[in-house]
């Protein structure tokens, strides 16, 4: 049985916009793990962003795994030295090369406190200035990670789980309203840019901002990857929400997080269903559930219309990423591999792995 079945969700095909390929795994397996998400959660087409910052050949697996499963997107990343090698051109020189590759789009992890911190540079900095202009020139989205719960910056709100995981954003890291700011920067200068942000902006708590966010640049989406506090927030003011939902319908989109978790012996249900139901079940239900994930029960559910869901679920991600996702220069992506294979220091798993993908991109 497929999720929608279990649960009594609609039938329709979804499009996932929020995957992660970044566990290093042998290829053939994620591959699995992939398609078994794809069947079981009854999705047409799914974004996966890639997280170099964990694992720093994950763009060209992402690639890989575009070129293997039907219905992929490739959102890439952009790779960091955290030196004086980082500069416009350097920037440059990557998004073109990922342009050409065959990338639907962007990801940028570097809004995360942590991440923000070890760039020790603003994300409106003009050293990104090209990569900006060149996402908004070709339309393509940047699928962009600004901040965490604001109560992680507040010692006495900040839940206790997210404390011992050392999750307390104390005076070194940007605030939460300046890096907000940077973001408005980014925007100030590139208007049109397709900025998605990630976990609804991390604003579920504050609806007059998002109010005014949306209302002030048209390009821009928020997904609703959870986020441990979005859900309640929603519930907090649910007819509010409703109905900025209702007026942005066209620029929500729906994402879950998931990974290529190895299942292990757990069944597809155990290991992947939790975000997605509380995601789903936010969405559908009219009436009371319970929240898997965090073991809580959902009191004020969306309980949304058809009209709404066919937006979220797949609408707006056919118009933002596009009905086909967009070619793979093969014979470049094999050379771009090779070098980077050689340039850097791999294990024998990701030396098989980047190898593997060498050949079938050259054997195409
Ligand atoms: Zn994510």
């Amino acid at each position: 049985m497929k999720n929608y079945e279990l649960n009594n969700y609609r039938s329709k095909p979804v499009c996932d916009m929020h995957i992660h390929p970044h566990v290093e795994l042998p290829l053939d397996e994620t591959i699995k793990i992939f398609e078994n998400i794809k069947d079981y959660f009854n999705y047409e087409k799914i974004a996966l962003q890639s997280l170099p910052y964990h694992d720093i050949a994950n763009n060209f697996k992402t690639l890989y795994l575009k070129s293997k499963i039907d219905g992929i997107y490739a959102n890439l990343g952009l790779i960091h030295n955290l030196d004086d090698r980082d500069t416009q051109d350097y920037y440059s020189k990557q998004v073109k090369s990922m342009y050409r590759m065959g990338c639907d789009g962007f990801k940028m992890l570097e809004g995360k406190p942590t991440y923000r911190k070890q760039m020790g540079r603003p994300l409106n900095d003009s050293v990104f200035d090209k990569f900006y202009e060149f996402a908004e020139e070709k339309q393509l989205p940047i699928v962009l990670h600004y901040g965490d719960p604001v109560e992680f910056w507040d010692i006495n709100k900040i839940p206790k789980w997210a404390l011992e995981r050392g999750n307390l954003y104390d005076d070194s890291f940007v605030s939460f309203r300046n890096g907000q700011k940077e973001i408005e920067g980014i925007l100030e200068k590139f208007p049109k840019l397709k900025l998605i942000l990630a976990h609804f902006f991390f604003v579920s708590d504050d609806i007059d901002y998002a109010e005014w966010f949306m209302s002030k640049w048209e390009n821009v989406c928020f997904d609703l990857t959870p986020g441990s506090e979005m859900y309640f927030n929603f519930s907090d003011r649910i007819d509010d929400w409703r109905r900025f939902f209702v007026k942005y319908s066209d620029r929500i989109l729906y994402g879950t997080d998931i990974y290529n978790w190895q299942q292990g012996d757990l069944s597809m249900e155990k290991k992947y269903s939790h975000a997605v139901n509380l995601v789903r079940g936010f969405l559908e239900r009219k009436e009371p559930f319970l929240n898997t994930w965090q073991n809580k029960e959902m009191k004020n559910p969306f309980g949304f219309e058809d009209d709404v869901l066919d937006k979220i679920y797949h609408d707006n991600f056919i118009r933002v990423f596009g009905e086909k996702s967009r070619e793979l220069d093969k014979e470049y992506i094999a050379n771009e591999c090779a070098n980077f294979l050689s340039a850097h220091e791999f294990n024998e798993l990701e030396v098989s792995n980047m190898k593997q993908i060498i050949d079938w991109f050259k054997s195409e």
